[in-house]
Formats: structure tokens, C-alpha cells, sequence
């Protein structure tokens, strides 16, 4: 026989999320987030670099781009999506 007490936890969870683009709070709208872990042979030698960039930033920052990140619905498929 199982006897369970309650416990309480400490947690992190995220608080606030400000756009690195331009430092707007943007943590109750949907937001582009990537990290990435920068190898020996980079400019950027084993650091770590986080972003978290708003809708409007990460518009701006795509129309720079010589090749659209938006994927053609045939190869998303190609990709596995689900
Ligand atoms: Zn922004």
C-alpha cells in the first residue's frame, strides 16, 4: 500500500520574453526562439548565442534574406512533417 503526501516544488519558468531585436516585452504573443551552440571552426568559438524575436522583427529580418525560410507546402512534406 501507497501513502502519498503532498510536496511542494520550486520551478523556473519563464517570466518575461523581450524581443532582442527591439526590447519589447513579447511573452503573451506567439514569438520566433532559437539557440545555438557555436562550434570550434566558427567566428564565434563554443559560444552560445539565444534569440527570441517578435512577429514584426522576424518580418523584417526574413525580407532580408536572399532565400525565403517559409516552406512550400511540398516540401514540408519532403521535411516529415506531420
Ligand atoms: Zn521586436
Amino acid at each position: 500500500m501507497r501513502q502519498y503526501k503532498t510536496i511542494q516544488v520550486s520551478k523556473r519558468v519563464i517570466d518575461r520574453v523581450r524581443c532582442n531585436c527591439c526590447a519589447r516585452l513579447i511573452q503573451d504573443e506567439e514569438y520566433f526562439s532559437a539557440v545555438k551552440h557555436w562550434g570550434y571552426r566558427s567566428p564565434y568559438d563554443t559560444e552560445v548565442h539565444a534569440m527570441d524575436v517578435c512577429t514584426d522583427c522576424y518580418e523584417k529580418w526574413i525580407r532580408s534574406f536572399a532565400v525565403s525560410p517559409v516552406l512550400e507546402e511540398e516540401s514540408q512534406s519532403e521535411e516529415g512533417c506531420i
